[in-house]
């Protein structure tokens, strides 16, 4: 099946480049020239796990092209994806739908007769209706169909999520769209048996919203019963185990950190929250949600300070991984820049090392000495604050992290290490979830004092959170 891909960010580029690699024949198309160059060549605008192998496979076979011209892309595509970004409009938190709604004007003029628009983008209740009407302006009606098919790729597992997915969501109102999207998923994960949900348009494009906001609460409620655990005594890692082994709730989601980030969870909340108010629903939970995040973000500043007596003035702070999950270099919304921007504006001075997303992040932070190794950034540092979990920073070689540094003081915001070894090092420990250590009780964490009820050393701090709680 031909297909055009508007929009070859992280959605476009893993979608059209695994449509290709099923056998199908892919153009992708953006408007940005620089970016198709760098593809013509085989050169990715992003890092993504796997991703350049198979780009470069199935342009060697054919089936993969890109270029900046649309009219091009378009010829003799059954169906065009609209990939495009989708961003909260800033002081607004709705979804800014212009990139859409430009793409279907653009598109409109080169569509083929029979072609199904279909709508990948993350866009609130009704755009779809929208979409149509702007090609149906332009195109007479009945001769193109617009279909929503959401995408729930996680960014760095992109391409498994993609080739393996739990289910495939399309949303359609005719027989034509919802051929052509059978067409397109169907053969590829028959053998799979993946569930194909075939729903109205309107559905369709809500499902994309009710799964990030339910997975944004499910990681705030953890993150908040960790905050309890630091105050009863218990440990965080263990409860996510014993709670998720439970079939009902599920183990993934689970693991306490400094609140959630990325490129979807916090706009999508947000557009969510907007939708349901123009339509005069509450959608409490969710608002919740958003409030505990953003707040929770903030704090983990604070957790900072208390790990270095309430005062970073003047203090060097090593920060360890900045992009907003591991295996991603993607720097939207990443809690890692509230927290050194809180940070900066106490007077403390940051370093930073992170594995791929150093470049994107000095677009975003100033003033903050960027290190091109791990061992580097520590030396001579007053605490190390581990922001993001990547495989190469758990395997940091502690004994060493402390030699350099000028005080052992570490804040693992992703409980990426063992309590227990890092302190056997002699580090001070502040960790997620996991009760104070015996030698910072009497330091007082946001305020704790020494023979606080709160204190109960020595009953959590399981190890097994080196993994995030997982059985291993
Ligand atoms: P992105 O910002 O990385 O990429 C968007 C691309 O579209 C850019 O390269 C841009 O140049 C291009 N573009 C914009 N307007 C264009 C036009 N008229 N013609 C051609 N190209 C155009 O975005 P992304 O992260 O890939 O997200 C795309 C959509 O998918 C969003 O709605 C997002 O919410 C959703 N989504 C993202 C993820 C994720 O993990 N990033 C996962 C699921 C869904």
């Amino acid at each position: 099946m031909k297909i055009a891909v508007i929009g070859t960010g992280y959605v476009g580029l893993v979608s059209g480049t695994c449509f290709a690699a099923w056998g199908h024949q892919v153009v992708c198309v953006d408007k940005d020239a620089q970016k198709i160059a760098g593809l013509k060549q085989a050169i990715l605008p992003i890092y993504e796990p796997g991703l350049d192998e198979l780009v470069e496979e199935n342009m060697k076979a054919g089936r993969l092209g890109f270029t900046c011209n649309l009219a091009e892309a378009l010829k003799g595509a059954a169906v065009v994806l609209i990939a495009v970004g989708t961003p909260a409009r800033a002081g607004h938190g709705d979804a800014d739908l212009s990139f859409v709604y430009m793409a279907a004007r653009e598109l409109a003029p080169h569509l083929e007769k029979g072609a199904v628009v279909t709508v990948k983008s993350t866009v609130p209740v009704g755009t779809g209706d929208v979409v149509e009407k702007i090609i149906g302006s332009i195109r007479p009606a009945g001769t193109f169909s617009v279909a929503s098919n959401p995408e729930f790729l996680r960014e760095g597992v992109a391409i498994r999520d993609f080739l393996e997915p739990d289910r495939v969501v399309i949303g359609v109102e005719d027989q034509r769209a919802r051929k052509a999207l059978m067409e397109l998923y169907g053969p590829p994960l028959e053998s799979r048996g993946t569930p194909i949900v075939v729903t109205r348009r309107r559905t369709s494009e809500l499902i994309k919203y009710a799964a990030n906001a339910f997975l944004a609460t499910k990681i705030t409620f953890i993150n908040e019963l960790a905050d309890l655990c630091e105050e009863v005594g218990s440990d965080v890692g263990e409860l996510a185990l014993g709670m998720g082994l439970d079939k009902r709730i599920g183990s993934s989601f689970l693991n306490a950190g400094p609140g959630y980030g990325g490129s979807c969870f916090p706009k999508d909340t947000l557009a969510l929250l907007r939708t349901a108010q123009d339509h005069g629903v509450a959608l409490r939970l969710v608002e919740e949600t958003v409030t505990a995040n953003e707040a929770r973000k903030r704090r983990m500043a604070l957790k900072v300070m208390d790990a270095l007596d309430g005062d970073v003035e003047g203090a060097t702070i090593a920060v360890l991984g900045l992009t907003f999950k591991p295996d991603t270099d993607d720097m939207r919304d990443a809690p890692s820049v509230p927290l050194i921007e809180t940070l900066q504006r106490f007077g403390a001075n940051i370093r930073a090392y992170d594995p791929i997303g150093t470049e994107n992040a000095s677009r975003i932070l100033s003033d903050v000495e960027f290190c091109h190794d791990a061992y580097e950034c520590v030396r001579d540092a007053d605490a190390v604050v581990v922001v993001t979990e990547w495989d190469s920073i758990r395997r940091l070689d502690l004994g060493r992290v402390k030699r350099a540094m000028r005080q052992a003081v570490l804040v693992d915001l992703r409980n990426a290490f063992s309590r227990g070894a890092a302190e056997e090092l002699g580090f001070r420990v502040s960790a997620i979830g996991r009760p104070a250590s015996a030698r910072q009780e009497t330091r007082g964490k946001y305020g704790l004092q020494a023979g606080d009820p709160r204190s109960h050393a020595g009953l959590g701090g399981g190890d097994n959170q080196a993994k995030g709680g997982r059985l291993e």
